[in-house]
């Protein structure tokens, strides 16, 4: 890894498929692992006379994300034509803006080394079409070797383009940049943010400078990154690589290079001089596209409360440490079913936060907690801390109802009468109960009166037992404090 004497300077260009029904220019629906090229027709195979016509949709949803990220929306924006040759994009071109993108400036906040945020400046957000998919290796016989196939589902999905200042400093900030930006492109439902799948793709730019320069190095550009962690592993891999370089005496190669998830490492593409110039022009067959203020207008309105408010309001309203607040806020589906769980027993937030920090997300796998796939309803999670509250059961007793609570599905007052849970609060049994411990445990009952204020938790377990945990905890302290201090 890079010492004191390199900065580590990162910027990211993410590509987010934009959550639209259809395709950007044409009415093919958006399928993912549909038979190949059964979602395609004349604008996206790219026939002659075939005219695109824009998604509205599409603009709405970068729209979405461009104003969740504070950038400014340009009334104005064109589509520009991205030239080149491969055999997945049919049309020759590929449909993008250039000069002129919808939206410029924003910023994404991420947790700086010293904990507090810090400001990632965004460079630009723009519109464009996904290409087809070329497949080099398929396993079927009939498919000589060395033939490649092409499927042309994809091409023409819409894409929202997300390119960052050179602002990052370290593969951790890249990595907690990327959550937080997939964070965002769900929470405003703006994609699927799914890397593995491909609905969110990120090309990563690094380079390294010495210490307290302020000009900006030669920069890598690593493709091929199919999951956050890959990202932080290909850049680590880089910066120790560049690193190397520069400390030999020598110098970094502006280049292309592709991660090996195999070996961790990057290879190689192609070099500065074999980039590509891709003769942007203004595609003739669309007009400008205009987001007039109306349209802003009714985009913003419809905004939901973006994550870091919505923490920092559940920990000022309900009084919840923030780094708690921030763990509810990891998903919007958890935000909202904390959020139902409390409107529905307002007199605990504090309490059922812990149901949710602690039993809920312990049942949660990774990929639950990303999909927001919740293990039990809200509503039951409220009605249990209830149940608590009131005196009906047992923190203990709640804790074994949980899981029952998540398997069937079940009510927790039914479950509390079936199986005989209420808790007891009567006096004279527990009063019997407390009287047969201690009578049969002398031993421990002189101990304690003999100065062993230790004893006396052994004796709340010893009644909490022979009452099957049902004895109102409360009830039992006061009746053993009475007994053995008399
Ligand atoms: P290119 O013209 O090669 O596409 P851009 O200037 O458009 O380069 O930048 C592409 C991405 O690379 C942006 O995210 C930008 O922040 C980042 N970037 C640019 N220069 C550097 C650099 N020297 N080191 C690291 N990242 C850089
Ligand atoms: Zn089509
Ligand atoms: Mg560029």
């Amino acid at each position: 890894m890079p010492s004191q004497e390199f900065e580590t300077v990162i910027g990211l260009e993410v590509h987010a498929q934009l959550k639209t029904r259809t395709k950007a220019f044409c009415a093919c629906p958006v399928v993912f692992g549909a038979s190949a090229n059964t979602a395609v027709c004349p604008v996206c195979l790219g026939y002659p006379g075939a005219l695109p016509v824009l998604n509205r949709e599409m603009v709405s949803l970068a729209l979405r994300l461009a104003f969740a990220t504070r950038c400014e929306v340009h009334e104005t924006s064109v589509f520009a034509r991205k030239n080149y040759f491969y055999p997945d994009l049919p049309k020759g071109y590929q449909i993008s803006q250039y000069d002129r993108p919808l939206a410029t400036g924003g910023v994404v906040e991420v947790r700086g080394e010293d904990g507090a945020p810090r400001a990632i400046r965004l460079n630009r957000i723009h519109l464009e079409e996904d290409a087809g998919k070329s497949m080099h290796e398929v396993p079927w016989d009939d498919v000589p070797t060395g033939v490649s196939l092409v499927d042309l589902n994809r091409a023409g999905t819409p894409l929202a383009e997300i390119v960052t200042e050179p602002d990052l400093r370290s593969p951790e900030e890249a990595y907690d940049f990327l959550v937080r930006l997939r964070r965002l492109v769900r929470w405003v439902g703006a994609s699927d943010g799914n890397m593995e799948e491909g609905s969110l793709r990120c090309d990563a730019n690094v380079s390294l400078r010495p210490a307290g320069a302020d000009t900006l190095g030669t920069k890598v550009e690593i493709k091929n990154l199919n999951s956050i962690a890959h990202v932080k592993k290909a850049l680590e891999h880089e910066i120790a690589r560049q690193a190397e370089a520069l400390r030999r005496g020598g110098e970094v190669v502006q280049e292309t290079r592709l991660f090996d998830p195999g070996s961790g490492a990057t290879r190689p593409m192609r070099s500065k001089e074999e980039a590509m110039d891709y003769r942007y022009f203004p595609d003739p067959d669309l007009g400008p596209l205009v987001v007039d203020a109306r349209w802003s207008a009714e985009v913003a309105a419809a905004l939901p409360e973006l994550p870091e408010p919505r923490a920092a309001r559940f920990a000022s309203a309900l009084g919840l440490p923030p780094s708690d607040a921030a763990t509810l806020c990891a998903t919007r589906p958890l935000a909202d079913a904390f959020e139902v769980a409390v409107a529905l027993h307002p007199s605990n937030a504090k309490g059922i936060a812990n149901w949710f920090l602690g039993d809920l997300l312990a049942r949660m796998t990774d990929a639950d907690r990303q999909e927001g796939r919740l293990p039990v309803a809200p509503a039951a999670v409220a009605r249990l801390v209830a149940r608590i509250d009131d005196g009906t059961i047992s923190g203990k007793i709640a804790k074994e109802l949980f899981p029952l609570l998540c398997e069937d599905g079940a009510d927790v007052d039914a479950l509390i009468r079936e199986k005989g849970l209420v808790q007891v609060t009567d006096e004279s049994p527990i009063r019997a109960a407390v009287d047969a411990v201690i009578a049969a445990n002398p031993v421990q009952a002189a101990a304690y009166r003999g100065g062993k204020p230790a004893a006396f938790g052994w004796f709340v377990g010893q009644v909490m037992k022979a009452t099957g945990g049902k004895a109102s905890p409360a009830l039992v302290n006061r009746l053993l404090r009475e007994i053995l201090d008399a």
